[in-house]
């Protein structure tokens, strides 16, 4: 089975479009979504996904593009829904320093939050560092390590692999990063531990998608390409990213003892 490390279905809108995808995904084998939210505004929607559908593990978080326009209180509503869904998870989070219009110390107190809610609930967080590793690593380090957590599209200089790796973090490859691999990327996929390793679309933004189809053909694509990179039969490749997957979701507990 197939599964899709980073999605952001939510941003279809269309209710029917949404149920849609998910049945086609599901009958093809995609049959768990790491379901990204990117807004507050987005969180009701992630949690009724999370709901409907079996093998959709919501993520609730504020992305860094959004830092700015944070509302009061998301704090303790992501801490109720924490709290409430002892299987969720925090992110999108992040920072990204392209954004040169959203301020770095914005985006770093969010980050920062949200990682010290990731420790203290022992949630697994999905993280968007965009040219502001030395930043995301040293916030990690400060507030959340040893939490797992997923480097999502990563691509960074292999350094940074073996600092993300010794902090708990796996890295997912997009379908538009393993489409057309530069040497970077293969490098980074080979150097990868196998066990540490996801798969992930990004859906609907990196590609132009335009059909559950397009989706679903070019994930398998994705698998196919980085168990070539890897050097391993596509079955076993499957199976372990699937076991990675399921490995990462697990650590997610309640949280325990706060009094
Ligand atoms: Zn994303």
């Amino acid at each position: 089975m197939f599964q899709d490390a980073h999605i952001h279905i939510q941003d279809l809108k269309n209710d029917s479009q949404i149920t849609r995808f998910l049945e086609e995904a599901r009958a093809h084998e995609v049959g768990c979504f790491y379901g990204c939210a990117i807004t507050p505004a987005d969180w009701d929607m992630v949690e009724s996904l999370s709901l409907r559908y079996a093998g959709f593990i919501p993520f609730f978080g504020i992305h860094p593009w959004f830092a700015d326009i944070a509302p009061s209180g998301w704090e303790e509503r992501l801490r109720g829904l924490l709290e409430r869904y002892p299987l969720a998870c925090v992110g999108e989070t992040g920072l990204d320093k392209t954004r040169k219009n959203i301020d770095m110390e914005d985006q770093k107190n969010i980050l920062a939050c949200h990682l010290r809610m990731a420790r203290d609930y022992h949630r697994p967080f999905a993280l968007h560092s965009v040219r502001a590793w030395a930043e995301a690593i040293a916030l990690i380090k400060e507030h959340a390590p040893g939490v797992p957590f997923i480097a999502h599209s990563f691509y960074a200089a292999p350094p940074i692999l073996g600092e993300v790796l010794d902090l708990g973090g796996y890295a997912s490859f997009s379908t538009k990063q393993l489409m057309r691999p530069d040497e970077a990327l293969k490098e980074l996929v080979k150097a990868a531990p196998i066990d540490r390793i996801l798969i992930e679309t990004d859906f609907p933004y990196q590609i132009k998608w335009t059909s559950p189809e397009d989706y679903i053909e070019a994930l398998k694509a994705a698998y196919a390409m980085a168990a070539d990179i890897k050097g391993v039969p596509l079955d076993e490749f499957i199976r372990v990213i699937r076991h990675n997957g399921r490995f990462l979701a697990s650590q997610a507990l309640p949280r325990q003892g706060t009094t």
